[in-house]
């Protein structure tokens, strides 16, 4: 490395590593402080687990599909990148479950599988009277909370009984989080549920006073509240690549380490090219952070406790749509223990219609997790066809896909497991104390969704920013470059 150390080093090219880029060479500039940033990424392209492929009019998500529309984070970074009018809101329609192998439709008025309105979890085939009477139980039993932390499941099913969480909640719950409800921490994941329940007796009433809009809303009509591009996810990251003109971006590039040299930190690539940093964003998985800087590696490992779990994403392209398809709505989730082998199957056409041509199906499912997790590791084929098994079952379908495209995300979906926030804090400050300027953002941390990430990405830069201040690291206008 000649001249200054850069302001900073960030490992790590997805969508927290591109947003930490984005927001800090904005402040930076903001101030008058001539860049000197570095962004590396292993891969050839940016984007980390945003993928989107278009083939034949078909658009692919070979990762996440769209975000939450209601957390503010994102929807800001769009709009700081200008690309509002790119947006899309899904459409919406009935979501299903399966049963054997029957699709029953998921009651209305239920915020993921947890009954706001009682009235159609009553009437709804998908519940035994025992295990409905068990849910209505809740309105009238006071349970003593345990204080801090708790799994998930146990939470709900104390309150609710356990047929509601194997049939309703477990599944859909599963189908996002790709991991087992009865080791999820409850103040990671629902913080507002675990608020709520402090509060109140019973958790329908609380669920009922907090969230009237789903209580009001009948199935099907509500507004979408996921939001996405019309040209795909892709959209997202490329553009901020395009916007990030004072950051030198480095593609295909792995970090092999990072060690500290005197004042600084020194990344050393495979390629056996350095760079030397103020500071270091490490926006990659915790266990790439780990192999990556062993010297912070045991203040980072407890955040790992429950590894993450593999999934595989199948995306099945049907050109004259599907006849077998009759139903309408967004698609189903499966049980654990259903005998499927598919966990969540999206009908993307119906969800997105910009995804496919006119009359024609695109279907998205996913595989694998903790309980399956070998299929991930069979061939393209043998899990095309498992697919298709299932689906010929659930959905009576006949046709076969035009084509298809199977991707293995392998130890990809981080488990926040009992006690990850305590477990967190704990990390953050001995990364704070020990390394004065590393910042760990990112989903192994502060929350999984794209929105989390995006938070996690602008707060860290804020906070580099506000670090490199308070050191009189900011001023100097000289170049640097990578040796
Ligand atoms: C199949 C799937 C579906 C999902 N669906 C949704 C959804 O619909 N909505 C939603 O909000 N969220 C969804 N998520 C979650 C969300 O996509 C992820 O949590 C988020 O994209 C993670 O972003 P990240 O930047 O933290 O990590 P990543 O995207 O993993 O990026 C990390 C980057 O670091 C790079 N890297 C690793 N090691 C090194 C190294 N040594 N040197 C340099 N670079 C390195 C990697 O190549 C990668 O590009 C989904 C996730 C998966 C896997």
């Amino acid at each position: 490395m000649t001249g200054q150390p850069l302001h900073a080093a960030i490992i790590g090219g997805g969508i927290t590593g591109l947003t930490a880029a984005f927001y800090l060479q904005r402040r930076l500039e903001d101030m008058g402080s001539a860049p000197r940033l570095a962004l590396l990424e292993s891969e050839p392209r940016l984007g980390g687990k945003i993928r989107t492929t278009i083939r034949d009019g078909f658009l692919m998500e070979h990762g996440p599909d769209s975000f939450v529309a209601s957390k503010k984070g994102a929807y800001q970074l769009v709009q700081d990148i200008g690309l509002e009018n790119e947006l899309v809101r899904n459409h919406t329609g009935q979501a299903f479950i399966a049963r054997g192998d029957r699709l029953y439709p998921i009651p209305a008025g239920t915020m993921m599988g947890i009954p706001v309105r009682l009235w159609p979890l009553l009437r709804s085939p998908l519940l035994s009277p025992l295990g409905k009477m068990r849910v209505v139980q809740d309105l009238f039993w006071q349970r003593k909370e345990p204080g801090g932390d708790q799994p998930v499941g146990d939470f709900f099913r104390r309150h609710l009984g356990n047929h509601i969480v194997d049939r309703l909640i477990e599944p859909l719950l599963s189908g996002i989080y790709a991991g087992d409800i009865d080791h999820y921490s409850l103040q990671a994941l629902f913080p507002q549920i675990h608020q709520l329940s402090k509060n109140r007796r019973s958790l329908i009433r609380a669920m009922s006073g907090a969230y009237a809009h789903v209580r009001q809303a009948p199935a099907g009509k509500a507004q979408g509240q996921f939001l996405s591009f019309k040209t795909g996810l892709q959209s997202l990251t490329a553009r901020i690549e395009s916007r990030l003109k004072s950051c030198t971006i480095m593609k295909g590039s792995p970090a092999r380490a990072i060690r500290r040299q005197g004042g600084h930190y020194r990344v050393e690539l495979d390629d056996g090219r350095t760079l030397d940093a103020c500071s270091i964003i490490l926006a990659v998985p915790g266990s790439a952070a780990v192999k990556l800087f062993p010297a912070a590696g045991n203040a980072i490992s407890p955040v790992l406790l429950t590894p993450p779990t593999s999934v595989a994403n199948v995306v099945m392209a049907f050109p004259q749509g599907t006849a077998g398809m009759s139903l309408n709505g967004t698609g189903f989730v499966v049980p654990r223990g259903s005998g499927h082998a598919i966990t969540a199957c999206t009908w993307a056409h119906l969800k997105w219609p910009h995804v496919a041509p006119n009359g024609a199906a695109l279907l998205r499912c996913y595989i694998g997790g903790p309980h399956d997790a070998q299929l991930v590791d069979e061939s393209d084929a043998t899990i095309v066809d498992t697919v298709m098994a299932d689906l010929r079952h659930l959905m009576a379908l006949r046709e076969t896909p035009a084509f298809y495209q199977v991707t293995r995300w392998k130890h990809a979906m981080p488990q926040y497991s009992v006690g990850h926030l305590e477990r967190l804090g704990d990390t953050r400050r001995t990364i704070a104390t020990q390394f004065p300027g590393v910042f760990l953002a990112g989903a192994t941390y502060g929350g999984v969704g794209l929105p989390d990430c995006i938070r996690q990405g602008e707060q860290v830069a804020h906070d580099l920013v506000d670090h490199l201040a308070q050191r009189n690291l900011l001023n100097s206008r000289e170049a640097s470059h990578v040796d």
